[in-house]
């Protein structure tokens, strides 16, 4: 997912939910995830080449850090955790085949508007079919030039990041799909973490 919607998607699903200073914590790390030293080799940051085991555990771990952070009274590094968690679900939706799989659900039928796409089907999640686009480096990397990047993504697998992300909507025709299925993903990472803590806390963590 581009910079941009990560950052649209995060506010969309948090802003009712954090103050401003926390907020702004929570994009920034999630920012810092697609920094270039974590483009390579951190496929699990960005649920890319099919890591999915390794993304579920990263994504764990960051909850896992909420919760110790918030309980030692460092919220900064509790939002940062959070942060990182967001990063990580919201490009489970744009690099993963999830939406093509639950379109396929409605073949023959004309399909919900995007902002009804359920972002977690149990039996798409637990597909054998599921998968996320590889990384095929060096020549990946020249599908990120900006401007002319485009004209190299023919070039590729048909199983690579290239060929199947859905990061912008000039990428994918599914793209609003993905946007809407990471917005509510995100809200629900954030009840679903909110729940692992003493409920005295949340208030500490929301900082509103
Ligand atoms: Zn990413």
């Amino acid at each position: 997912m581009k910079i941009q919607y990560h950052r649209e998607i995060t506010i969309a699903a948090l802003k009712s939910s954090f103050g401003p200073r926390a907020l702004q914590s929570i994009l920034r790390a999630n920012f810092a995830q697609d920094s270039l030293r974590y483009q390579f080799g951190h496929d699990h940051f960005h649920f890319d080449s099919s890591q999915f085991d390794a993304s579920y555990a990263y994504i764990e771990e960051q909850r896992r850090l909420v919760r110790v952070s918030l309980e030692r009274g460092d919220r900064d590094s509790a939002w940062a955790a959070f942060g990182r968690l967001t990063h990580t679900v919201q490009d489970f939706y744009a690099h993963s085949n999830y939406i093509s799989l639950w379109l396929d659900h409605f073949t023959g039928a004309t399909p919900p508007p995007p902002p009804e796409v359920d972002p977690g089907l149990p039996e798409i999640l637990r597909s054998p079919d599921l998968r996320s686009g590889k990384l095929y480096y060096p020549l990946e990397a020249l599908t990120f030039v900006p401007f002319i990047g485009k004209f190299f993504v023919s070039w590729m697998p048909r199983d690579s990041h290239a060929r199947m992300n859905h990061d912008a909507p000039e990428n994918s025709p599914l793209f609003e799909y993905a946007y809407h299925a990471a917005v509510k993903r995100t809200r629900f990472e954030f009840e679903k973490t909110a729940s692992m803590f003493a409920s005295d806390l949340l208030p500490r963590f929301m900082d509103r």
